[in-house]
């Protein structure tokens, strides 16, 4: 008799076990329809001997203390810092842009000030702030918005930023200074040995059997549990009864070439040409030493694997329909990125979980939880946070961040 039945071995599902298992004693089991944990941050080595992530770059970044001391307890850290570049009139330059993009792209030599003026005087004022491109036109005008968004918004959506939510491009940040950074939260780094030796080390205990290549309905009604905590597709568990949730997928064309390093960032992003979004170099990423190196294109596409939610207000309006269906559902909660049809960093992910976690142990019953939306301000305020469990552990509500991953 398992206490848990855990669908899924992505972060959500793999920061529950163990959480059940180690602290609060319970037995648990664990399934994937996949032949792999770690959910969507699964990584391994591929032929040449070189780490790869399966399904895209995944870069741990976070402002939250309590989910990077959370995470630290089962792996070291690589320091790593995040760069991009976007490949914009034959030119490779900085993105998100700064003030060395303008002045390459346009062959000036600004001063912060002086860029500051120019967005101002290219800058589309608008009155209401409705779609994506509202969001990029009235800060960086039309011809930048041209450049660097509309393009690769049209082949990662299959949408024009003009049908898209603000939120899709509303946290991409223009920059005066030449900070060429992707991100710049508190902690950012790469788990050491890769992220699936992270999540083996979270899973390891006596408490937790993993079940792989299982689908949770081969197992219901054979396998006898007490609750079910359910990380895969919510419409999915509802038999698709209001539809089917639209997602964007993505094809990864995967190659191994026979040079130290291949491109001259982690990643290129390519806006206006061919069919793919952006080229990932993963050595950039891991810190691996090898003479060969591997990178992936990454072709968005409208069939398979369920990858970025669609964010339009249709989608969402389905989405609630399910929730409410959730809500009436007992002994089931629901949890991680598919289950709230919600794009999550994973820093949100394992925040979510974390506070899934403590409901449960407090003897709550919310069927859904939603990370607190959380600025750097609100982001560990200790006094007002933090309480202290009987074991001594200190607990906070610390959330992730809502930044977008393209
Ligand atoms: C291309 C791409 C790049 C990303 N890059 C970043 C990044 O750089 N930084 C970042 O912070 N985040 C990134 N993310 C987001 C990150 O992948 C998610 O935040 C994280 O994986 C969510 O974890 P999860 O457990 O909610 O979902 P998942 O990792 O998807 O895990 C859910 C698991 O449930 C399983 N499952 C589903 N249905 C069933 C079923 N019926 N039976 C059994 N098992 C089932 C699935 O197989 C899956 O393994 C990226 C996402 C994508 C798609």
């Amino acid at each position: 008799m398992f206490d848990y039945l855990i669908v899924g071995a992505g972060f959500a599902g793999s920061v529950l076990a163990e959480r059940l298992a180690n602290e609060a004693n319970k037995r648990v089991l664990i399934c994937d329809v996949r032949p792999h944990i770690g959910g969507n941050a699964y990584d391994f080595y591929d032929d040449a001997g070189v780490l790869i992530h399966k399904y895209g770059p995944h870069i741990f970044h976070t402002n939250s203390r309590e989910v990077f001391e959370y995470l630290s307890r089962f792996t070291a850290w690589r320091q790593y810092q995040h760069r991009v570049k976007a490949c914009v009139d034959g030119q490779l330059v900085p993105m998100p842009i700064n003030l060395d993009t303008i002045n390459q792209l346009y062959g000036l030599n600004l001063t912060a000030f002086q860029l500051d003026e120019f967005l101002a005087s290219v800058a589309e004022p608008r009155d209401q702030i409705r779609t994506s491109e509202d969001v990029v036109v009235s800060k960086v005008g039309r011809e930048l918005y041209e450049k660097f968004f509309r393009g690769y918004t049209r082949k990662q959506w299959g949408l024009d930023p003009s049908e898209l939510d603000a939120s899709v491009t509303a946290r991409v940040p223009t920059r005066t200074n030449r900070d060429d950074r992707y991100f710049t939260d508190t902690y950012q780094a790469m788990p050491l040995h890769g992220y699936t030796r992270m999540f083996e080390r979270m899973l390891n205990h006596p408490n937790i059997k993993i079940m792989l290549n299982t689908d949770y309905t081969e197992i219901q009604g054979v396998i006898p549990y007490g609750e079910m905590i359910y990380t895969g597709p919510i419409d999915a568990f509802f038999d698709y009864e209001y539809g089917k949730l639209p997602y964007r997928s993505l094809e990864f064309k995967f190659e191994t070439h026979d040079v130290d390093q291949y491109q001259s960032a982690p990643v290129i992003n390519y806006p206006n040409d061919y069919a793919y979004t952006r080229v990932t170099e993963f050595k950039y990423l891991t810190g691996q030493v090898h003479p060969k190196t591997s990178i992936v294109y990454e072709y968005p596409q409208a069939e398979g694997d369920p990858y970025y939610p669609v964010p339009r207000a249709e989608n969402a309006e389905i989405y609630e329909q399910y929730k409410v269906l959730a809500e009436a559902t007992p002994s089931v909660r629901f949890v991680g990125r598919l289950a709230t049809y919600r794009y999550y960093n994973m820093d949100q992910v394992v925040a979510q979980a974390l506070k899934v976690y403590r409901t449960i142990v407090a003897g709550g019953n919310e069927k859904l939880e939603l990370p607190a939306k959380m600025s750097r301000a609100r982001e560990m305020e200790p006094a007002k946070a933090r309480a202290v469990n009987g074991n001594g552990h200190s607990k906070t509500n610390g959330s992730g961040l809502l930044e977008r991953e393209r």
